[in-house]
């Protein structure tokens, strides 16, 4: 192989044209007009413009990028993953115009790409499944039943699906026929096809996962495992290998089972069988729950406990080659723990977050590799997955491998957008967490982080000074270019002076005045004595009350995006007088919670609506969320229409009650 193209984006694009480099392959990158100013399109060899936005018109254009691949002379194409990464027709097609797909072959995919076929498969082969319902007949009646049959807690899953999208957890009857409704809808919309699988929902599992390799000669071992049962809506955040609670025992039992699902289906190329784990008495029982047919996210853990570049192997096994690996050469040494950073806000439910990057920066660190594709001035736009990077770190041991990933996260800066990065610190603090003891509902059920982060008086009042003086620095500097300005100003200046910033839904007032050489500010009745204030190029350094801090500011518009390495990431707004926020709320209105797409509406105009009925369903970043009613009325007025892209808080539709 001598020319790879990159049927993908972001960071994995980089990742993939970093260990093509090594090898000496000549890369072809695709873009979109969203990724247009990204790095990976300038880091490869060469790079060819796809089409829109919309992954449908560019990354999962799969005519076009064959074409340009046969333009461009291949060898092979890179799927990466999500997009066509586990698109079996996609593989053939590649076959089919004499391109190798760096991936298992069209069959495996397949097989593995249906839920319900890949459990069939496995159950066969004697791998231990989870109960529930795989079966062919879909109608909504039958499910229904079928549901009933399982019982609750149940989970609804799209038999075609991936990233936790078309999976519902369902907990009563009440619920079921929309849960199904919906998954549906979210399954079609994803993956053009609305099957769904139902399964006992296992109320206390770990996700544990087994990297596996085959080559093309009926060779194939397992990479260990990772354990990867940090998770909110069904979706991985931390992962790490080893997994705190394996034995070498039950290590190697499950590696054995994960490499009998893979040759059940004579598996060639990188793939992860995952399995939830639950404690029973004691003991641990498994069940495969899928296997992704694909290289993860999360590989670098693997690539870190092991030495081995996966990329590599993927190229190699792809090129024919027999892997050199036996099982006995697969031995972890040390630890390696991943966290993803995303645009998203941890404080409220998670809900994505678009936005510009106005600073991105990674702290200099031994045994810290990050994944990304973002740079200083990179936009998150709403059109793909909110992952900004993967921050990996690895140590001789499992403490020391998470030491270094809280200084690691602590020291980033990714300012001008809300990201889930102090909430990754607070995970790393967590002691249930630091200790090994969770499972997949650890967030939902252990992390109250919206209460527990401390946004203390000391914190807001420390940022909304920096905010203030950033203010006070730039009129200064106006003020001495201005000579004509009135010498009263000076006296003037030694009143008070006043400002007011809202954080979240809290007001803050700030109370300031010039005092021998540095400020003194009151702000919430507490006094802070500022000094040794210094500001430039977007950074501040000042002492208050005798504790000295180094941060970055950024102010667009009237926002300050404040960071602090040991306060976290603020965002305050300026503002003239606190706005009365119960009089601004349109009573009966309802506004989209972030930038997205109108899916469905499901209600008309003069419709009567009771307390709790869904109304409008929207989608944005590869996630659906249902608006529901607050309270029974008729709907008045709807402002949105099917198919529409709408910005954070416009108004959707008006109801009176
Ligand atoms: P996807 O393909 O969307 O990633 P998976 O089947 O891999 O879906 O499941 C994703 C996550 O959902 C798992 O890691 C686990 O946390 C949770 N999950 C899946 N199936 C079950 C189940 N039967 N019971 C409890 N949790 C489950």
């Amino acid at each position: 192989m001598n020319s790879i193209l990159i049927a993908n984006r972001g960071e994995i694009a980089c990742r993939i044209i970093r260990t093509c480099k090594k090898m000496g392959i000549r890369t072809v990158a695709v873009f979109s007009d969203a990724d247009r100013n990204s790095p990976f399109v300038e880091q490869a060899d060469i790079a060819v413009y796809l089409g829109e936005s919309e992954p449908v018109k560019s990354y999962l254009n799969q005519d076009n990028i064959v074409e340009i691949s046969l333009q461009q002379k291949v060898d092979a194409i890179h799927p990466g993953f999500g997009f066509l990464a586990e698109n079996a027709q996609f593989a053939q097609k590649c076959i089919d115009a004499g391109i190798i797909f760096i991936g298992p072959s069209p069959d495996a995919i397949a097989s593995m790409g249906s839920k319900s076929a890949a459990k069939r498969i496995m159950q066969k082969a004697g791998v231990p499944c989870v109960p529930g319902y795989q079966g062919k007949v879909q109608t909504i009646k039958r499910l229904e039943e079928e549901a009933l049959k399982v019982g609750f807690p149940l989970l609804l899953k799209a038999t075609a699906g991936g990233g936790g999208k078309g999976m519902r957890i369902v907990r009563k009857k009440s619920e079921l026929k929309e849960a199904i409704k919906s998954a549906k809808s979210e399954a079609k919309n994803a993956f053009d096809n609305d099957e769904l699988i139902i399964e006992k929902y296992i109320e206390s599992g770990r996700h544990i996962e087994f990297q596996i390799i085959g080559d093309e000669h009926g060779n194939l071992i397992h990479l260990l495992e990772r354990e990867c049962s940090i998770q909110r809506r069904y979706q991985k955040i931390i992962e790490e290998s080893p997994s705190p609670v394996l034995t070498n025992k039950l290590r190697n039992e499950m590696g054995d089972i994960a490499v009998k699902a893979g040759k059940a289906i004579n598996y060639s190329n990188a793939g992860t069988v995952e399995f939830i784990l639950a404690e029973n008495n004691g003991k641990f029982d498994y069940y495969f729950l899928e296997m992704n047919t694909r290289l993860q996210v999360e590989h670098p853990v693997t690539e870190e406990i092991t030495g081995l570049d996966l990329v590599q192997l993927q190229i190699e096994v792809a090129e024919g080659r027999k892997l050199k690996l036996k099982q006995k050469d697969i031995r972890g040494c040390g630890y390696a723990i991943e966290c993803r950073l995303y645009a998203e806000d941890a404080e409220n439910d998670f809900m994505p977050s678009t936005g510009k990057i106005l600073k991105w920066e990674i702290p200099e660190s031994e045994g810290l590799r990050v994944e990304t594709d973002i740079c200083s001035g990179g936009e998150v736009s709403i059109y793909y997955d909110p992952m900004i990077a993967k921050v990996i770190t690895y140590g001789t041991d499992r403490a020391i491998a998470h030491r270094k990933m809280e200084y690691a996260l602590k020291h980033l800066q990714c300012v001008g957008i809300t990201t889930n990065q102090d909430f990754l610190v607070y995970l790393m603090q967590h002691k249930a967490f630091q200790e090994g003891d969770y499972d997949t509902h650890f967030i939902k059920e252990k992390c109250d982080y919206t209460s527990e982060r401390k946004h203390t008086e000391n914190n807001l009042a420390i940022t909304s000074i920096m905010a203030t003086l950033l203010d006070w620095q730039e009129r200064e500097n106006k003020r001495k270019l201005l000579k004509s300005l009135s010498s009263g100003w000076r006296n003037n200046f030694y009143q008070n002076q006043f400002q007011n910033y809202l954080f979240k839904e809290k007001n803050l007032s700030v109370q300031y005045k010039y005092n021998e050489g540095g400020f003194i500010f009151q702000i919430e009745e507490q006094n802070y004595e500022v000094k040794r204030l210094s500001i430039s190029n977007n950074k501040i350094s000042l002492e208050v009350n005798g504790v000295f801090y180094q941060s970055t500011i950024i102010k667009e518009l009237n926002k300050y995006y404040i960071y602090t390495p040991e306060l976290g990431n603020y965002i305050l707004e300026a503002i003239e007088r606190f706005p009365d926020n119960e009089s601004e709320k349109v009573k009966g209105g309802y506004i989209a919670p972030m930038p997205s797409q109108i899916l469905r509406i499901l209600v008309e105009v003069e419709q009567e609506v009771k307390e709790g009925e869904p109304l409008i369903v929207i989608t944005s970043m590869k996630m659906e969320n249902t608006i529901y009613a607050d309270e029974a009325g008729v709907v008045k007025e709807i402002f949105v229409t099917e198919g529409e892209n709408v910005e954070a808080g416009f108004q959707l539709l008006l109801m009176d009650s």
